[in-house]
């Protein structure tokens, strides 16, 4: 691993350590799309060095995975794609499903609309209870021998679910959220990563938005975004992680930087970790090369530490967004 580069189990190149989130470029749960800017942030992230862009087949129901096929079939580039399936939907009404059937039919989906032969990345998205872990990983196997999976990953896993997963498939990634105000991961996920030679890929690394330090008290979103229904958006929370990032903002201007570069720095500098820097214009995704080639001193996470006491003592968790069972 390197400060810009990590190595990833099952491919060939080393990726960045900043990766582009399409989330909120499929429109669901963020307002709706815009694609003509999508595909122009997707054209700039790749123009800026990033080598791996992440999606789901649940990101707008389809339409964030097509995007990103249409923008990566448009451009020369290197980048490798993770994906993600084990959710399902009715009505747009989403729900876990990581049954082999589903896995089967999802990958064959991801594979049309992304427009290729193979997926580098393939992750469960959330873990299914319903479905034995055994079986899901055993139908990701079979599809990554037949070789169309490069790697495989999970996301929203337990240390416990990995240990699971782990005697029938080899896990290359977990995806979680990871990020100054999120830090459980940093617990239990993150070495576990490290003691089996995978790679974090860390969801949420501005914690939505709230860490690039463009909010303000009077910042407002529409019922279609799902900030309106995250407990840290909410006023009786909202003014505390204000208040902690323009104390974080003050520590970032030391080091010549935006809170925003410094928050995903904070992420890079904790261990084997890719931020999925979120971003649907092309501007907001202009800052990346600022990550790069410096690091956070001892003291400045410590700070970080002591900024987080003195604001937000009682965290609270994004298990707002975890979707429910079948
Ligand atoms: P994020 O990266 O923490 O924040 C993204 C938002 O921050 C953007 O939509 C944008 O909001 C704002 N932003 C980004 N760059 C900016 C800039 N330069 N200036 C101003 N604002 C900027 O959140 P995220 O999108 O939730 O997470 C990132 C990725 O992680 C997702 O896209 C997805 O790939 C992945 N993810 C995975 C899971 C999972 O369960 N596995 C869950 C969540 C996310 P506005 O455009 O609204 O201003």
């Amino acid at each position: 691993m390197s400060q810009n580069n990590i190595h990833i189990p099952g491919l060939e190149h080393p990726v960045s350590r900043v990766a582009l989130g399409t989330w909120a470029i499929g429109g669901w749960m963020w307002g709706g799309p815009d694609d003509d800017n999508a595909v122009r942030t997707i054209h700039r992230a790749l123009d800026e060095g990033v080598t791996l862009i992440d999606t789901a087949p649940v990101y707008g129901f389809g339409h964030s995975e097509e995007v990103v096929g249409r923008a990566l079939a448009e451009k020369p580039h290197k980048a490798y794609i993770a994906t993600k399936l084990g959710l399902n939907w009715e009505d747009e009404k989403v729900f876990r499903d990581s049954r082999p059937e589903r896995i089967r039919k999802e990958v064959e989906d991801s594979l049309r609309r992304l427009k290729v032969e193979r997926i580098d990345i393939e992750q469960i998205h959330w873990p299914d209870p319903k479905t034995p872990i055994d079986e899901s990983a055993r139908e990701l196997e079979k599809l990554h021998k037949a070789g169309k999976i490069g790697a495989i990953g999970v996301s929203n896993y337990s240390p416990e679910q990995m240990e699971i997963f782990r005697e029938v498939a080899p896990l290359a990634t977990i995806q979680s959220p990871y990020n100054i105000f999120e830090q459980d991961a940093g617990q239990n996920i993150l070495p576990y990563a490290e003691s089996h030679k995978m790679v974090m890929l860390a969801y949420g690394p501005l914690c939505r938005g709230l860490l690039t330090g463009k909010m303000t008290k009077d910042s407002k979103f529409p019922k279609s975004d799902l900030r309106s229904s995250d407990p840290k958006f909410q006023p009786e929370h909202f003014s505390h992680y204000l208040d902690a990032v323009a104390e974080i903002s003050k520590l970032a201007e030391k080091h010549n930087k935006s809170p925003m570069v410094f928050a995903i720095r904070w992420v890079l500098d904790q261990g084997p970790t890719i931020a999925l820097w979120g971003a649907r214009k092309p501007e907001q995704i202009s800052g990346i090369r600022d990550v790069f080639d410096w690091k956070l001193t001892e003291a400045d996470k410590k700070e970080v530490d002591a900024i987080l006491k003195r604001h937000v003592p009682h965290p609270i968790d994004p298990s707002f967004m975890a979707p429910p069972e079948r």
